[in-house]
């Protein structure tokens, strides 16, 4: 159970609610967040008595659900939170925002080449890993700072917005001096530290699913984020792992409708990471515009076969720029523009 005090209550209000869940027989311990007080109790005699709480002083709510999304949980009359990529496009409108580029960032050429080439296709943000968590450390790690300057290059050249991941605390405020958007990763997803840290930075955070997560876990890690001040994260569904050796992970579609039940966060589909087969990602990103997800996320080369990173996953642009005009009537048809 969680009581949210008033923003105007002081410490004897909390006091008073502590005290009243003890005499009610409950163990109770306050948690201060940045924009929140809140008390949390656990009942350990009997039941609380609810009324009386919500009658106490300074009490806003009182919830009773075991984990409830105090900072993005959606009432029915709730809309989707529209988030700014930059400074120029957003997600969580009714134009779709699509976020394409490389698995990670190589060459001048390669990522100006392709920025240009998703922009001409109709992408809203360039993505593209300067820091890349690899399964083995005997791969291409990412250019590190390096590639964040060909990013911003990228960015001057053709107005994109830049979607690049973080996965250290001590590198939060250095990737955030290029990107527009944060992009916490699978791998990250359950680093609450680095939830708590992007959570105190100015910009966007997408923030895509943890392989093995359930969905509640996904949404509490991005109230990690939000209770710090931070209200502007994407969700991102890229895929459980599961038996399947056909795909790369299994793209488990039914959290968009579900998630647009609960939360009010925009939520996006990667059908790259989501599949790991070229083949797949088309019809899976038509999948995802038809369940209700506000863009994608997808990867997009010059030449796939010669990535260092993910290239049987990656779109060639001509491939690019055809998914995007297949994708134009089934957004139309769920009222919604590419
Ligand atoms: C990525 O998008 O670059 C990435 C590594 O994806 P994920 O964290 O979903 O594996
Ligand atoms: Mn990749």
């Amino acid at each position: 159970m969680v009581v949210i005090m008033s923003p105007r209550s002081t410490g004897q209000h909390v006091n008073h609610v502590v005290q009243l869940l003890g005499d009610m027989g409950a163990n109770a311990w306050v948690i201060n967040g940045r924009e929140s007080k809140v008390v949390e109790a656990l009942e350990v005699n009997g039941e609380v008595d609810v009324a009386r709480l919500e009658a106490a002083p300074m009490v806003d709510r009182v919830l009773t659900s075991p984990d409830p999304l105090l900072a993005s949980g959606r009432q029915p009359e709730d809309r989707t939170k529209e988030v700014p990529l930059g400074s120029v496009a957003s997600i969580g409108s009714k134009k779709l925002g699509v976020i394409a580029g490389p698995c990670a960032v190589e060459s001048k050429n390669q990522i100006l080449d392709v920025a240009a080439a998703v922009k001409e296709a109709g992408a809203v943000a360039l993505r593209g890993g300067a820091f890349k968590p690899r399964t083995s450390p005997y791969t291409f790690q990412g250019h590190g700072e390096a590639g964040l300057e060909l990013l911003a290059l990228a960015r001057e050249e053709t107005g994109l917005a830049i979607v690049t991941e973080v996965m250290r605390c001590e590198h939060v405020e250095l990737v955030a001096r290029y990107a527009d958007v944060l992009q916490v990763g699978s791998r990250n997803m359950s680093h609450f530290h680095l939830l708590s840290e992007v959570g105190r930075q100015n910009k966007p955070v997408l923030l895509k699913r943890g392989w093995s997560a359930t969905l509640d876990e996904f949404l509490l890690a991005a109230e990690y984020v939000m209770v710090e001040g931070n209200h502007k994260v994407i969700l991102c569904e890229r895929g459980i792992r599961t038996h399947e050796k056909y795909v790369r992970n299994t793209l488990a579609l039914a959290v968009v409708p579900e998630i647009k039940r609960l939360s009010t966060l925009p939520i996006i589909v990667d059908p790259s990471h989501g599949t790991g087969q070229r083949h797949l990602v088309t019809p899976m990103s038509k999948a995802a515009i038809a369940c209700g997800a506000d863009g994608l996320i997808v990867e997009v080369h010059p030449t796939p076969r010669k990535a260092w990173s993910d290239g049987s996953q990656s779109l060639a642009p001509d491939q690019f720029q055809q998914l995007m005009a297949e994708l134009e009537p089934i957004a139309m048809a769920c009222g919604r523009g590419v």
